[in-house]
Order: structure tokens, then sequence, then C-alpha cells
């Protein structure tokens, strides 16, 4: 490769990853799985290798991913926050060096030998639990304070929420303790806890979380410590900076942690040798399928904290460590049958039903295939045996055919011709991998998704989930997203499950959803590739709906990251006559096409400054923007300056017994809006507001 390809390449990687990064640590979202994102890395780390001029300080190799400063993601939950307090890590907290291959740990053990050449050091070896990294710091045997690990130099205060993680003592036992130390260790999610919230998100509508690593770090950043101590998160603990206490080895620190009562893994164990390294990984490469909680490699560290300061740190890793990582768990297991299904854009993605196999914790019963091509190349029949992956993504993966166990009788799949839901014939443009269903406007499997998209949290947040479309659109009641603004009670109050007051919430959340931006509601059009990014970068471009329906392929490729795949696709749409007509109806029916009309400005809340605490029907950084617009400040906690703590459902009750103390008012969202010029009070009660409870 000469040095042109590599920069490009590296470029590549770097975008790659940061994307990557950004859906693993802020969205909690992975699509990627962990293998593939480091083998991403590691080509990364080679090509900057060779040509160390095209390192730059913001490389992905040269920090550690950061989940602060974000904007809040597709999992984030309602009662998640970016508003933590936050601090300094005294010591950095950094991430650590890792491989797939035992060959690579024999060279960790080489270097460090040439290194500490005539030293006497052994190896701690420990399971690398897979969850998110906590740092505790004890005063005078109380726990003070708990730091995320954030960008790795500065964290967020999470100290509320975790003195409601049950094994976590708020104060150690006996007396022989630092005045003051920091504990640093691992949050975690067991499985039984996991498959219980997941099951809650399900029924509740939410995506569900793609693995426990992903709940728990979503879970540590809650609002409501009481609801962070409901998630039955749990903890261990697995290193004291050497520079915070005065052992001679790692092994020594953490038996004085336990002994103070803090929960430190009973799993670790000295080694002497590369042999027992490698008999202790290929003891748990096993064994640790039957923890309760997830575990996703071993870690090596030179004992001996002497040896360790010797060793030092690179920006992003101690060198006195290494984690041997085990590659994602595979099953093998039948292929009972194909099902295809239609997304709302009309791709036709098959799915596999498998034989249930238990797989990192979980019963798999499903395995997605992506494609026609790729089940062409596998060669995959019915009734093969297939070995069945589970990376990062919440929907395991067929990664092959175990063609020694194909029964004699093992069918071809057929790929329907025609859609599975309308009958129309299906097309595939030839630069694309994917079946498509073109009857994009008749097909009620894509209607009923677009609906569903439109309605979503981060499109217009209309309270109603799937099976609220699915009784709109078998009643005939709305085809499109423009009939939901047309709906009177007494067509709702007919559907079943449905009453008075649920009829009532709906129409309010319409009415609600009329204040959504309209980069939003831009992206709740549903056009294809036009995601919730593209969506504000075309908003902010091009200013209002007009402009952009009239944009030319130029104009539209003016656009910072649009390419012709969007910008083809963006005209195809505009330029069908029945969205035009959509268009004017949307507009009708008050919702904003142009970035200038969408916060009515105004003084009404002049020198107020509120609280807001709990969930609205529009997220918290819109109401936090509507009390600005309208000349409020806004402030994080309640003193005797607040004018209203604006409450929503769930607020935080400190926040509340504060307020009380204080005598300040506690306001309701219909009261706030009230007090604004559109003066939109509603009849509901604020204070029962709950999403998705329809009791369908
Ligand atoms: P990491 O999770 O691979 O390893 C470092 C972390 O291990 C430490 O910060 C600590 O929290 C934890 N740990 C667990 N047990 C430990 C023990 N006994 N001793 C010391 N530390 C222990 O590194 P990271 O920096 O947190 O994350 C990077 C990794 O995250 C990548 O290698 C990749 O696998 C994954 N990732 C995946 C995606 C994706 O799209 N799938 C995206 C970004 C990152």
């Amino acid at each position: 490769m000469d040095r042109k390809d590599a920069e490009i390449r590296i470029a590549e990687l770097r975008e790659t990853l940061r994307e990557n990064s950004r859906r693993y640590y802020v969205d909690n979202a992975p699509t990627m799985s962990d293998y593939d994102y480091d083998q991403l890395m590691h080509e990364l780390e080679n090509l900057e290798s060779q040509w160390p001029d095209l390192v730059t300080p913001d490389s992905p190799t040269q920090h550690v991913g950061s989940d602060i400063d974000a904007p809040m993601g597709d999992n984030a939950e309602p009662l998640s926050r970016r508003e933590f307090a936050q601090y300094p890590h005294r010591y950095p907290m950094l991430s650590l060096g890792n491989t797939y291959s035992i060959a690579e740990i024999e060279e960790f053990a080489a270097r460090a030998s040439k290194t500490l050449s005539g030293e006497d050091f052994s190896y701690s070896c420990e399971l690398k639990f897979d969850g998110t990294a906590i740092c505790l710091t004890y005063r005078n045997g109380r726990l003070v304070r708990a730091l995320t690990r954030g960008d790795g130099i500065v964290g967020d205060d999470v100290t509320e929420n975790v003195r409601h993680i049950s094994n976590i003592p708020q104060v150690l036992r006996g007396g022989n303790w630092p005045e003051e130390f920091e504990i640093r260790g691992e949050i975690l999610m067991p499985y039984e806890s996991f498959d219980r919230l997941n099951e809650q998100r399900r029924r509740d509508e939410d995506p569900p979380f793609a693995n426990p690593r992903n709940a728990a770090s979503g879970s540590l950043k809650l609002l409501d410590p009481v609801e962070v101590g409901r998630r039955g998160l749990w903890c261990t603990l697995y290193h004291i900076p050497a520079e915070s206490v005065s052992f001679e080895t790692h092994e020594a620190a953490l038996d004085a942690a336990a002994s103070w009562g803090l929960p430190v893994s009973e799993h670790r164990r000295i080694c002497h040798d590369i042999a027992e390294i490698e008999a202790y990984i290929s003891h748990w490469d096993t064994a640790r399928k039957s923890l309760p909680y997830a575990t996703d490699g071993i870690v090596i560290k030179i004992n001996q904290l002497r040896c360790q300061q010797q060793l030092g740190y690179t920006a992003k890793f101690p060198r006195w460590a290494v984690a041997y990582k085990f590659k994602a768990e595979e099953a093998v297991t039948p292929l009972l049958s194909i099902d295809y299904q239609v997304g709302r854009t009309g791709a036709v993605t098959p799915v596999a039903n498998l034989a249930p196999v238990f797989l990192s914790g979980t019963m798999v019963k499903r395995a997605t295939l992506n494609n026609a091509d790729q089940m062409a190349l596998m060669d995959i029949r019915i009734g093969d045996w297939v070995h069945v992956e589970k990376g990062g993504e919440i929907i395991p993966k067929i990664t092959s055919v175990e063609l020694s166990k194909r029964p004699a009788d093992a069918a071809i799949p057929q790929f329907p011709k025609v859609c599975p839901d309308c009958g129309t014939p299906l097309v595939k443009a030839e630069d694309e991998a994917k079946y498509f269903c073109p009857n994009a406007d008749g097909c009620p499997t894509q209607i009923k998704g677009k609906l569903i998209h439109f309605m979503g949290r981060k499109a217009m947040n209309i309270l109603a989930g799937d099976a609220t479309a699915d009784q709109l659109y078998n009643r005939g009641l709305v085809r499109t997203p423009a009939d939901l603004y047309d709906l009177r009670k007494r067509d709702l109050v007919t559907l079943e499950g449905w009453k008075d007051r649920s009829a009532d919430r709906f129409l309010e959340s319409l009415r609600n959803s009329i204040e959504t931006p309209f980069d939003r509601v831009l992206f709740a059009l549903g056009i294809r590739f036009v995601g919730e990014t593209t969506a504000k970068e075309l908003a902010r471009h091009f200013g209002d709906i007009d402009s952009l329906a009239s944009a030319g392929m130029d104009d539209l490729l003016g656009v910072p990251d649009v390419g012709d795949v969007i910008a083809r696709s963006v005209l195809e749409w505009f330029a069908a006559p029945a969205h035009k007509v959509e268009i004017q109806r949307l507009k009708a029916a008050g919702l904003h096409f142009s970035m200038t009309a969408q916060t009515a400005a105004s003084s009404a809340l002049d020198g107020k400054t509120i609280v807001i605490s709990g969930n609205f029907s529009i997220s918290r950084d819109e109401m936090k923007a509507l009390i600005e617009a309208n000349g409020g400040k806004n402030s994080s906690s309640v003193s005797s300056k607040t004018s209203y703590l604006l409450a929503g459902t769930k607020p935080g009750p400190e926040k509340l017994r504060k307020a009380a103390e204080l005598g300040i008012p506690v306001i309701g969202e219909s009261d706030l809006r009230a007090m604004l010029p559109s003066g939109k009070a509603t009849a509901a009660d604020e204070e029962d507001f709950e999403p998705n409870l329809f009791g369908i």
C-alpha cells in the first residue's frame, strides 16, 4: 500500500471507528460486533505505526472512547440525563490493550520480562468483566464519590446512583484502611436483571438493550437513583491505583479491599509463567458460561506494584496489563425455517428460525441472514445445522453452515418473488444487496412501519407504539401520517381497549407533536437514508421544506455528508405527487416546515428560574429550549432562587422534597404551556402522564 492509499484507508477507518464508538458509548446501541470493531482498530494501529507522521492526536488510537458531553442517543431512556456534574480523575482511567491471540499474550510476557530483567515478578490473572467502569473514592471509611470513566480524564459524578447498588458498601468494615483511597471496578448487570429489564422494555414498547454491558451503562446514568436501585446492578472491584496505597502487590491490595468489605472477585489467580496463564484462559473460556454475569475475556496484570510503575503507561493503556478477549460465543443449531420480513422502506430481510439454543446468557431462537446474496454464498438449506454468533448486536447472526451435518433432505430455500405482505413483485437494484417491495404507498407493512417511525420518540414523539399503529391501520382510520391529525375522539373510543381518557391523551400528544422542530419532522417523514443526522444537516442547509423540495442534485451534494445515494433518494421522494399532497396536509395541520418558525419566542417567562424534573411530552432538551425561548432560565438544582419546579412523570424525589422544604411551587407541563402565548393549556392531569399506557 502506498502512502496515498494509506491516507485514504486511515481516514475511512477513523470515520467508521468514531461512528461505532458513538453508537457503543453514547447510544448504548452498538451495531457492530466487538470483534469486528477491534479488528478495524488493529488495522488502524498497524497503518499508523507504518506511517507515524499520519498519526493525529484525535485519532481513535490515541484516546479512550468517551461518553461525555454527547447528545442523547437512540437507546437513551427518558429518565437518562447528560447533566451530571463532572470531576477530573486523580489518575487517568485508561483502557486496556487487547488481543484475541495467545501468541500476543506471549509477546506481552516477553516484553515485560525484557523491561523488568532481573526482577522477580508474577502475573495476576482475572476475569474481564463486561460492564461499565467505575471509580469509587472512600474517605475515612465512607464512600464519598463515584465517577464514571468518562473520557478517561474527567468522569460523570454518579455517586447518588451508586449508593443504590446493593453490594457497594457505604461504610467500610474494620479500621486499617487508608484515610483516603480510590478503588476501581466494573458495574455489571447480571443476566437475570437484564432479561427482566428487556422484558419490561418490550412491554413498554421501548427498544431493548443489545447486551448487559449497554444496559448497565445506560442504567448507571438514570435520573432517579431509586430506579437505579431497582435495575439489579452489581459491582466488582479490581484495581487500586498504586499511587493511592502502599502495598507491594496488586493481589495484597485487593485482598485488603476484600477484608474492608469491598466486593472483589474470588476468581483471581496468581500465575508465574505463560503455561499457567494459558491454563487459566482455557479454564475460563468454558467455565465463564456458567457465571451469572457477562465476561468478555481475561485480564493479565503484572502483580508487583513496583514493576507496574517501572513499565508505565501509553496514552491509552497501562503497559503492565493486557486483555485477552474471547471471540464472540458461537453455537451450532438446526435451521427450522426462514421468514421474509418487510421493513418500512420495503427492504425484505430473511430471518432464520432456529431450534432454540443457549448463547451468551440468553436463549436464541432467531438470527438474521441479511440478504439473498449472503444466503447463496453460504449455500444455506432448511434443515442445515448452522453456526450462530452473538457479538455486540442484539440479533445474532449466522456465520456459516456445518456441511458435515447436512441432512439428505435439506431443502434449498426459495427467496420470494413477490412481497410476502402485499404480493407485489419484488425488485432489486443492480448496486443493492436487498430485494424491495416497490409498493411503498400500498403495502400494509410499509405503511404501518412508516407510521410507527413517524410517531417514534426520536421523530414526532407521539404516545403510541406498534399496537396502536396496527389498530389505526386495520380500522382504516389512518393511511399516512397526515391522517393522524384528522383523527377525532369519536373514532378513537370505538377502538378495542380505548377509553375516554386514553383517547384524550393520544389527542393531546398529537397536539403537542405539532411543536416538533423542522429537522425532526423531516426525519419523521421517513425518506430513505435520511437519518436523524442527515435530517438535521438538510434542515440547517435549506432552512425550509420548499427550498429542500426544489433543490437539484448539485444543491443536495453541497450538504455535508450527503452523497449520491442520499441525494437521489431525496429527489425521488419529493418527485412523488402523493408526497406533495402529504406535505400540504401536514402543513395545514400546523407542523413546522421551516427552521425559523419553530419556536414562538416570547418574554412570558422573563425573570423566572425553572428546574425541570421527570419526563414530558417533548424531550427534556426541547423543554429547556422552550423555556429559554420564552425568556426563562433553566437551573439544575432547586434553591431559594427557583421560581418553579416543573415536574413531569416520575420527577426526582430529592427535587420534590427540596421544593416542598423551600415552599417552591411545583407545576406540571400543562401549567407551563398555559403561561405561554400560544396558551396551550390541556385537560390532562400531568401527574398521571405516562408514555405508552393505552392498555392495548
Ligand atoms: P475494554 O472494555 O476492551 O477493556 C478495558 C476495560 O475493561 C476497562 O476500562 C475496565 O472497565 C474493564 N475491565 C473489566 N474487567 C477488568 C479487570 N479485571 N481489570 C481491569 N479492567 C477490567 O476497553 P474499553 O476502552 O472500555 O472499550 C473498548 C472496547 O469496547 C473495544 O475493544 C471494543 O471491543 C468495544 N467497542 C465496541 C464497539 C462496537 O461497535 N461494538 C465500539 C466501541 C468499543
